[in-house]
């Protein structure tokens, strides 16, 4: 793209479109805009009402430097941008963050099932653990869908946490509160504030030897920490099912997404609590929720 050029915007759009396509780059049209939108602090409606207008050269400067940083250096585009959706939520995201995906909203959607069937009791505040918290997708949407509910998010990486906490503040959200801590390491709800409703967690469970094959735009990218258990994909879980009885308040429930291909692991793990599966929208088998009983 050279700079000495007048660019109007749809030009532009035009030329980021083809180039990022050359580049084999996801959704090439959607990315040349959305990248745009932040360059001219726009939304993408204001930006097809500013098809004629002509970038100022600082503008085309910074636009390159995004574009360029997409193509070549294949860095997410949500990290290019600072920010990203999640359940139609808005959320600051930086490397030290996985980047919420959209088959993480099954966790959501099958915590709204299940207070919808009133599964929880009513009279005391629903007291709900988020584990792995991350950029605090998860934690903060549950926080907003149910602001009755004290949501505790729990993360080992101090600058995960600090990342989640301007996303609840972003959401002004008075009813969550972070800790940090590893969960590996837990073994009691006291440092939670005692024992909770309900668990949800996305956490780490590509296993090691999985790593290679994951696209270098998550590898090269993504934090390590937020990815992989180091092991065989399934620490986390096997943790998990130790600490039910110690986190859970009996009758409650933990819902988890978990990887592709560990079904069966899963189920077998969890068999004490009699496990259900759920597919996400690609029916792939995503997430498992039970309920303690002693
Ligand atoms: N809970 C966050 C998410 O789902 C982070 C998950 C993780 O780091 N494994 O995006």
């Amino acid at each position: 793209m050279s700079l000495e050029k007048i660019w109007t915007v749809l030009d532009i759009l035009r030329w980021t479109s083809d180039y990022f396509k050359s580049n084999d780059v996801d959704s090439p049209r959607l990315s040349a805009e959305l990248l745009l939108c932040e360059v001219l602090g726009c939304t993408r409606v204001q930006l097809y009402l500013k098809h004629e207008f002509v970038l100022r050269k600082d503008e085309l400067e910074k636009y390159r430097s995004m574009i360029l940083r997409r193509a070549k250096d294949r860095e997410p585009l949500q990290y290019i941008l600072g920010h990203t959706e999640f359940y139609a939520l808005r959320f600051e995201v930086n490397p030290s963050v996985l980047i919420p995906r959209p088959e993480t909203e099954l966790v959501i959607d099958t915590v709204r099932e299940l207070a919808s069937a009133g599964v929880f009791p009513n009279g005391s505040p629903l007291r709900i653990l988020d584990i792995g918290t991350g950029s605090g997708c998860i934690g903060i949407t549950l926080a907003k869908i149910f602001p009755n509910a004290q949501v505790v998010a729990i993360d080992k990486s101090p600058t995960a946490l600090m990342t989640a906490k301007r996303n609840a503040e972003y959401h002004q959200l008075p009813n969550i509160s972070f800790v940090e801590c590893d969960v590996l390491e837990l073994s009691s709800a006291e440092r939670l504030g005692g024992v909770l409703d309900c668990i949800v967690s996305n956490p780490p469970y590509i296993g090691k030897g999985d790593m290679a094959e994951l696209d270098r735009e998550v590898s090269a990218f993504e934090p390590e920490i937020a990815l992989t258990d180091q092991s065989d994909g399934l620490s986390f879980y096997r943790k998990f099912n130790e600490l039910i009885p110690e986190l859970l308040k009996p009758q409650g429930w933990m819902i988890c997404e978990f990887g592709f291909g560990q079904a069966n692991q899963i189920e077998k793990l969890f068999s004490d609590y009699k496990p259900t599966i759920k597919n996400d929208l690609a029916k792939i088998p995503r997430v498992v929720y039970l309920q303690r009983f002693d």
